[in-house]
């Protein structure tokens, strides 16, 4: 085995983002990069690289084909565990690893991990446990232990509502079929050893055909756990390992045979957080503190207005998706907002659709924008084409330097970045952009706009530069050249 080269289960170089890439799309600090890592040293160790095939997940981790020169097969959200089965039964000496974070198994595809280890099919799952949904934001997974706060619990967890986190190893070792089941960590060097241990025995399980095989790895999320690296360890150790308790549950093909960690029970029934209230009357009173400036109902809408907003993320794209719908809201108008991201934290694409209606709304998918406040230049070449004719288009072009064009469409060239760079304050971009999207389509007032910004805003230090980049937004409409699909341009 070589020990500290990169494991030639690898590819090269990761061409994820471009040609000559050999870093990750992995955040600082993931356990996903370890783990990985974990599996192809030990595929190189036992010289399996040309049987395996790898199942990717929906999650951080999928695109683990782009890292695993194998055979790869990118499955939908939760399905892993069904598609290794039916690689399973048509390639009988193939190593077949379903590897899945916990929102997609044991969330989405709860029912089929559960079957297929009830079957016994002789594949491994690696089982990546970090107690929170990561490509997504951080939403509660149903592994969030008690008490944790997550975009999607904002008060807690609360088992009253919510459950208690679910043991996945521990049920899985319930069944009959399964011969090796056990949980590690990632929380330091001496339990990545260790987890490294299990993972060379779930593939040698496999290897000698003994059935069906699991390991559960406790990984850190720093990013969505708001830690540095260091913390996001020690938390693990503090707080996940006492709730998931490490050790072997299953092991019909060693000295053990069905184990469990002796203060398993003691651990699961001790208290572990105060549960918080999430009722809706918590809910009622945070909106109520916000004590907002009487805002006027709006005149009636003459169409459902359909807006697209995208961008890189970081660039606020979400936040000012929120703002459009919660002054469409404040006016006493129908409205919805869907984020979708794509799958990095960081530096990757994002987009949100926002409805503005008079009228009942049906699906919140926004696929022909009335709309279009795009960002960066990808978000003009993924979504400039799909306006409706006679439609809007906003765009940033501090960044998106060439001209664009639509003739049947309004087109509107924003200097958002520079606008809101000479206020010193460039993360303002977005507002620049709600406030012209307020000015040109009248959809929401920019009155409004104003009243509902200091409610929206985590800090309020905030709110006074936002306020001046409104100012600033409507000095720039006064005086920009607008390229109208009925008259060509006007000022
Ligand atoms: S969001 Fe969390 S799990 Fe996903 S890549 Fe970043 S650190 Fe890893």
């Amino acid at each position: 085995m070589v020990k500290f080269a990169k494991p030639s289960a690898f590819y090269e170089v990761f061409e994820r983002k471009g040609p000559g890439q050999v870093v990750s799309h992995y955040c600082p600090g993931c356990g996903h990069g370890v783990a990985h890592k974990l599996v192809a040293s030990v595929i190189d160790e036992l010289g399996i690289q040309d049987q395996t095939v790898f199942c990717s997940p929906v999650g951080c981790s999928v695109f683990g084909y782009y890292y695993f020169d194998t055979g790869n097969v990118q499955c939908a959200h939760g399905r892993a565990p069904a598609v290794a089965t039916g690689l399973r039964r048509s390639l009988t000496d193939a190593i077949v690893i379903s590897y899945q974070g916990d929102g997609d198994l044991a969330g989405i595809g709860l029912a089929e991990i559960v079957h297929a280890a009830n079957r016994g099919e002789n594949i491994t799952v690696f089982f990546i446990n970090n107690a929170i949904y990561g490509m997504t934001g951080g939403q509660m997974a149903p592994t969030t232990p008690v008490g944790i706060e997550t975009p999607t619990c904002p008060y807690g967890r609360a088992r009253t509502s919510d459950g208690d986190p679910v043991h996945m190893s521990e049920m899985i070792a319930t069944l009959t079929a399964p011969v090796y089941v056990e949980r590690v960590s990632l929380a330091g060097p001496a339990k990545t050893v260790k987890a490294r241990r299990a993972v060379k025995k779930a593939l040698t399980c496999q290897l000698e055909k003994r059935g069906f095989s699991f390991v559960e790895i406790l990984s850190p999320c720093p990013i969505n756990w708001k830690m540095t690296p260091v913390e996001a360890r020690q938390w693990m150790v503090d707080v996940l390992e006492p709730i998931f308790p490490l050790g072997v549950y299953v092991d019909s093909i060693g000295e053990k045979q069905h184990s469990r960690p002796p203060d398993d029970a003691e651990t699961r029934d001790a208290p572990r957080f105060e549960p918080v209230s999430a009722d809706a009357d918590a809910y009622t009173a945070a909106f109520a503190s916000f004590d907002l400036p009487p805002i006027e109902p709006s005149a009636p809408l003459d169409h459902e207005c359909r807006v697209k907003i995208a961008g890189f993320g970081g660039q606020g794209v979400m936040s000012a998706g929120v703002l459009i719908a919660n002054c469409a809201s404040a006016e006493g108008r129908r409205t919805s907002w869907l984020p979708s991201y794509g799958p990095e934290m960081r530096g990757g694409t994002a987009n949100a659709s926002v409805i503005v209606s008079d009228d009942t709304i049906g699906a919140p998918v926004v696929d022909e924008p009335t709309v279009l406040i795009a960002m960066n230049r990808p978000s003009i070449d993924t979504f400039a084409s799909t306006v409706a004719p006679g439609g809007v288009l906003i765009y940033n072009s501090s960044i998106v330097s060439d001209e664009v064009s639509r003739d049947d469409c309004t087109v509107v060239a924003v200097p958002a970045s520079d606008i809101a760079r000479e206020k010193g304050f460039i993360q303002g971009a977005n507002v620049v952009m709600v406030a012209i999207f307020a000015m040109l389509t009248r959809t929401i007032s920019v009155e409004t706009v104003k009243k509902i910004l200091p409610a929206s805003l985590k800090r309020s230090e905030f709110v006074e530069i936002n306020l001046e980049l409104i100012d600033a937004a409507a000095e720039f409409l006064d005086t920009a050249v607008i390229a109208t699909s009925n008259s060509g341009t006007r000022s």
